[in-house]
């Protein structure tokens, strides 16, 4: 039977272990476990039936030590104060992990959005923007999207601050449309920067995306533009999975026709048809005999409970936190190898980044100085994390929290502690 999965007991795990691999001084540890605020807010919406109902929102800010704080906004229905503590944490080690000038933070709202129509959706949106709007800023904290958020919230959130301000705030949210400042790119980053991560791991073994079959589980933005870049790279996707289960087919599947029938609202894989395309679970995604498995959903996929049957040689985190501590160590003796959550999905914050730095300066960047930029940031810190793994003698994962922790524990000795 396994443990009840704690998301923030995990990282705190992972980040105890990662100290003490890399011998580094407690002394800062209790000021880096521990968030700088958190926020809950309660949020009532006028249905669109006249009906009020109230919904519970967070905002965690984890640290600032490195720059504003940064993390996006989730809409789940299973999101807690927890969760969304644990995101936070995770964005401070993936903003040090690459080494852009930001801290962590993560909100979220406890609501299944499939539930509510467009304009409650809206609504609810805005009143959340509104409930923390003391907390975020351009150069405070800065939202972004996450799971079932996207270029749409942030432009309510935008607006919405907007308006309390009396002035436009495009530097508040990054990942907004193009067209209110949003960067070319950013859209598909997290995605293409799982890619770029896969392409790194596979070098190491002199192997290209052709060479290797992939599995995906979870056809949101993370997964559903990862398996359209890989497509498009001749990578062979021979299983993917949505909230309503899972897809198989030997010779690959066509990542563009099938993100085309996911665009349409109220369409899940379990709908799709294709000549030689299998309907399976979504356990069957994770464990299908592929080389390359990318868990793009949410936390806690890969557990004790499954570790033992996977059958890849690499997994490339896409989602946050989708590995336990557990099935960490179950899959090190198995000999897969793991590129972690805060190095393969750092793309979409990277590429927020770019964005901010665009807002600030009124300027607009092309998608190919977009490109081009992610892939030299994501490949120098990825030759930091090989040097690392080489030095400690450690996974990938420890090394990239060794990274991150000491780059924030520097930056916690050198300011020293208020007063
Ligand atoms: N939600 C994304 C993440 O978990 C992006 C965060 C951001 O761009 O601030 O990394």
């Amino acid at each position: 039977m396994s443990k009840i999965y704690d998301p923030y007991l995990n990282v705190i795990d992972v980040m105890t272990e990662a100290m003490e691999i890399g011998q580094m001084d407690k002394y800062m540890f209790e000021i880096i476990k521990n968030p700088q605020r958190e926020t809950k807010v309660y949020l009532p919406v006028e249905m669109d039936n006249g009906d009020v109902k109230v919904f519970e929102g967070y905002r965690v800010q984890h640290s600032n030590i490195r720059g504003p704080f940064k993390g996006g906004i989730r809409f789940h229905q299973d999101c807690d104060l927890n969760e969304v503590k644990a995101l936070a944490t995770w964005m401070s080690l993936k903003c040090a992990v690459v080494n852009i000038p930001y801290g962590g933070a993560k909100g979220g709202v406890r609501v299944d959005p499939n539930e509510l129509s467009h304009r409650e959706l809206r609504r609810l949106t805005r009143r959340y923007a509104f409930a923390i709007e003391p907390l975020i800023g351009a150069d405070t904290d800065i939202p972004a999207p996450d799971v079932n958020t996207n270029a749409q919230t942030m432009a309510w959130i935008l607006d919405t601050y907007s308006m309390l301000k009396g002035k436009p705030c495009p530097g508040v949210v990054t990942g907004k449309p193009v067209e209110l400042g949003g960067s070319n790119g950013r859209n598909s980053a997290t995605g293409r920067g799982v890619a770029i991560s896969t392409k790194l791991i596979l070098a190491q073994d002199n192997k290209t995306f052709e060479d290797v079959s992939f599995a995906i589980t979870g056809m949101g933005n993370v997964g559903g533009n990862a398996a359209r870049i890989l497509f498009h790279r001749n990578a062979t996707i021979i299983a993917l999975s949505d909230v309503s289960g899972g897809i198989y087919c030997e010779k690959g599947l066509d990542a563009d026709e099938i993100s085309r029938f996911l665009e349409i609202k109220g369409n899940y894989l379990k709908d799709y048809q294709a000549d030689g395309v299998l309907h399976i679970s979504h356990e069957e995604v994770l464990t299908c005999n592929c080389d390359v498995l990318i868990p793009a959903a949410l936390e806690n996929q890969i557990n004790e409970d499954n570790a033992d049957r996977l059958q890849c040689s690499y997994i490339v985190e896409g989602a946050n936190g989708p590995t336990t501590v557990e099935a960490d160590k179950i899959l090190e003796e198995k000999g897969i190898t793991i590129v972690p959550d805060i190095f393969a999905n750092s793309g979409g914050v990277i590429v927020s980044y770019f964005e901010w730095v665009q807002n600030i300066q009124s300027l607009t960047w092309g998608r190919d100085e977009v490109k081009e930029m992610l892939e030299k940031i994501m490949t120098d810190a990825f030759t930091e994390l090989l040097e690392e793994t080489k030095k400690c003698a450690c996974t990938l994962r420890m090394a990239a929290y060794i990274v991150a922790l000491k780059r924030l524990i520097y930056a916690e000795e050198i300011k020293g502690i208020f007063p």
